[in-house]
């Protein structure tokens, strides 16, 4: 049994990965680990009873605690307040713990033995660094019911104004208001240089700066300002780079790369480009996520959702064939870091060895149905959600 210092803080979460996450906690950590965590329930009912008071404790937790493990949650829409008969439309948890942490999400594809990825040149992961703060995410919007003027009005603290016309509308039309602040992109290009240089890669970034003159602009020249001054010596004494590039211009590179480096995206760019990433290596429930914050806490999650449809299936007592992978990677990837972070060498093994268990169990035929169907492994046995977890406890039984 290992025995852990620092609780980690364990956020639950909602329908089919709520139901993993008991399993995973069951069969591949409480028999290896005496287990400590803060326990917070994000689940949607408990959000709902504490006012969503909950996300909010559970990221100031975060912070105090340094390291947090989170379960997918559902966001709600009209349907889930009908469904959860919700006091209101709570906002998207993961906003929130954003918003509180002010990080940078990156997201990897877990590469597997036979699981290709659809570019073939791709060789390599690609991690995907997306800014989790503002632009349109942040945006407020109007629509123009008929002609207008539409202007863009700053006006400092001392009363100094700034005034642009946007549009002089001759008819119905909409607009958007966007910000980022000067601090979020610093911690931003900090949180990217900085795992960049922990994971030994390369660091990609793109933006549009050659249409956005003040705005992207602002974005590459803080980035090249903080590389010149912090970073640029240690890159070149490990011997990896730093590249900016325009982003369609790095769209028509990553596509013809071998992979192998870090790509920053502003957090629209991000978002798109995680999910075509993503299923391009394979399946969203092969791709880790962990957003880091500016202040070095870390919260570690799967990067798809609570996979609604088969938990429906599963209360009506059918069998499921879930991949509960990227959920157990969020469970290694904060037990490796809580080993790092307070020195607990069989913690750091724990989290490799049960990582190497998960791969070799799918590398040797036995995987979930969403990987059976894109794998060029010919011997496959497909596995329900609970006997895959099962057997990856016999791998890992078998090489720790
Ligand atoms: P989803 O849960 O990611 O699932 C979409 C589809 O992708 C599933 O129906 C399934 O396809 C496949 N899939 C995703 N994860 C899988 C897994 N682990 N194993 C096997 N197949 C998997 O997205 P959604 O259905 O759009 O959203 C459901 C809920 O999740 C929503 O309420 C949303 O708000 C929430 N959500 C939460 C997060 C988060 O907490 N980070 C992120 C995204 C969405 P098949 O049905 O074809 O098998
Ligand atoms: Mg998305």
């Amino acid at each position: 049994m290992i025995t852990m210092k620092t609780p980690l803080v364990e956020m639950d979460g909602d329908e089919m990965t709520r139901i993993l996450w008991q399993m995973i906690k069951d069969e591949l950590i409480l028999p290896y680990i005496d287990l400590k965590t803060e326990y917070y329930d994000l689940g949607l009912v408990n959000r709902n009873e504490t006012d969503d008071q909950v996300t909010v404790d559970s990221a100031e937790a975060t912070k105090r605690l340094g390291v947090a493990v989170k379960c997918a949650t559902i966001t709600p829409n009209a349907a889930r307040v009908e469904e959860y008969k919700l006091k209101q439309m709570w906002k998207s948890p993961n906003g929130t713990i954003r918003a509180l942490l002010d990080g940078t999400v990156f997201r990897a594809p877990i590469v597997v033995k036979g699981i290709d990825p659809c570019v073939r040149n791709w060789k390599k992961p690609i991690t995907l660094a997306r800014h989790a703060y503002g632009d349109v995410y942040k945006n407020v919007e109007i629509r123009a019911p008929k002609a207008g003027k539409a202007e863009l009005v700053y006006t400092s603290e001392d009363g100094e104004e700034i005034r642009e016309t946007i549009h002089e509308f001759i008819g119905p039309g909409v607009l958007q208001g966007m910000h980022n602040t000067d601090a979020s992109i610093t911690s931003f290009a900090h949180a990217c240089f900085k795992y960049a240089i922990d994971s030994m890669q390369d660091l990609w970034f793109s933006t549009k700066d050659t249409i956005s003159k003040k705005y992207d602009h602002r974005f590459k020249d803080i980035f090249q300002e903080i590389y010149d001054n912090e970073y640029k010596e240690q890159f070149e004494k490990i011997g990896i780079t730093y590249f900016y590039t325009l982003i369609d211009d790095a769209v028509a590179r990553v596509m013809k790369s071998k992979g192998g480096f870090i790509w920053a995206c502003k957090n629209y760019d991000g978002d798109v480009m995680s999910d075509m990433i993503s299923s391009a290596f394979g399946s969203l429930a092969m791709m880790t996520s962990v957003l880091v914050s500016p202040d070095g806490v870390y919260e570690y999650e799967a990067a798809h959702g609570t996979v609604q449809r088969h938990y429906y299936k599963h209360l009506a007592g059918e069998e499921t064939s879930t991949n509960s992978v990227a959920t157990i990677f969020a469970w290694t990837g904060a037990l490796r870091k809580r080993g790092e972070l307070d020195d607990i060498p069989e913690l750091v093994t724990y989290a490799n060895d049960m990582e190497r268990a998960v791969i070799w169990t799918i590398e040797s035929g036995k995987m979930t149905k969403d990987l059976a169907l894109i794998t060029s492994n010919e011997n496959v046995v497909v596995l329900n959600s609970q006997d895959f977890i099962k057997e990856v406890r016999k791998t890992y039984d078998s090489i720790a």
